[in-house]
């Protein structure tokens, strides 16, 4: 019989959690007087970029966080961008600081987000964040928001991590590395995979929890799955879709169809992770906003 893999719905998941952040945001206005608000810097007019500022500030407006963005012209210059982080940083009614990549050349990307001050870095962007994520001894403050929606995922499904076998495939700043991080933090056996690993399948196919976040439409296919594995799909890629000609459609980088019948659980893609970054994304700002009261 063709086994169907349990579907991980991030769309449902991440419904829930953004009902739960608006109705917290209402008590806080009305206890506190406070309006969570997230600042999102852009520069440049990459079409990319705004679109996915735009879903967000949809997703802030819904759940009552003030969404304030601050367009900067793409020949800005290095100075006026550090100072625009270190006002947002000082401004009290500013709780997140979300700087959008790809910063055009010559700006120093790393230079910028390393002024982000860690109590308002709801994206995980400065490389202090990062580093207390390696600390397991520190406490978890914030989180890529990418690597935070699949550990809720995760953690909603109740898939087990302690001990476990899981392989991550991918080790870029925003995903791949920081989520890996995340799951060592959970005692998870983590392997870390990029493009030189070698004979990939075989590794992947020891894991109990199969992470793919490559940017390669359908590279995982049924035989790199341990049956009954987990299998999460952080990829989003754009492919010609046969039954609209001329038109593209978003897929991962798991063979969906394929890897349903072997693994045990699966996230879809549309509707996995990509919700679930965008919940977090607003869940990390209120838990700034909190902190910054002193909640
Ligand atoms: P990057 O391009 O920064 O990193 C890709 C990683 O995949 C690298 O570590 C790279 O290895 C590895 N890789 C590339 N090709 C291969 C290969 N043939 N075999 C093994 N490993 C390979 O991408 P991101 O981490 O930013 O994003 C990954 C995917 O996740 C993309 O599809 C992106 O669109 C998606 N994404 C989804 C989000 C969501 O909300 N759902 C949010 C952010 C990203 P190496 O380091 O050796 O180059």
């Amino acid at each position: 019989m063709t086994q169907t893999a349990r579907l991980l719905d991030g769309k449902a998941h991440a419904a829930k959690i953004r009902s739960d952040i608006a109705s917290q945001i209402q008590t806080l206005h009305s206890t506190h007087g406070v309006t969570p608000t997230l600042a999102a810097i852009l520069v440049g007019d990459d079409p990319a970029t705004q679109s996915y500022w735009r879903n967000n500030r949809k997703a802030c407006e819904e759940v009552g966080i003030s969404p304030l963005s601050f367009t900067l012209s793409a020949d800005t210059s290095q100075t006026e961008l550090d100072e625009l982080i270190i006002t947002l940083n000082l401004r009290p009614d500013v709780h997140g600081i979300l700087l959008h990549a790809p910063l055009p050349a010559p700006l120093d990307s790393a230079r910028a987000v390393s002024l982000i001050d860690p109590a308002k870095d709801i994206d995980g962007e400065n490389p202090a964040t990062l580093g207390q994520l390696a600390d397991r001894s520190h406490p978890l403050s914030f989180a890529p928001a990418t690597p935070a929606g699949v550990m809720r995922l995760l953690e909603l499904e109740n898939i087990p991590l302690s001990g476990k076998s899981v392989v991550v495939i991918g080790r870029s700043r925003v995903v791949g590395l920081p989520l890996s991080l995340l799951l060592l933090r959970q005692d998870a056996t983590v392997t870390i995979t990029h493009s030189r690993t070698v004979d990939l399948s075989s590794v992947c196919r020891q894991a109990d929890v199969l992470i793919a976040a490559i940017g390669r439409a359908h590279m995982v296919t049924a035989e790199w799955v341990k049956p009954g594995a987990t299998v999460i799909d952080v990829g989003i890629n754009r492919v010609d879709d046969p039954a609209n000609p001329g038109k593209t459609r978003m897929v991962g980088d798991v063979d969906f169809e394929a890897v349903q019948v072997v693994a045990g659980a699966i996230s879809p893609v549309p509707g996995g992770v990509g919700p679930m970054t965008v919940a977090m994304l607003l869940d990390q700002t209120l838990r700034a906003a909190r902190n910054q009261l002193g909640l």
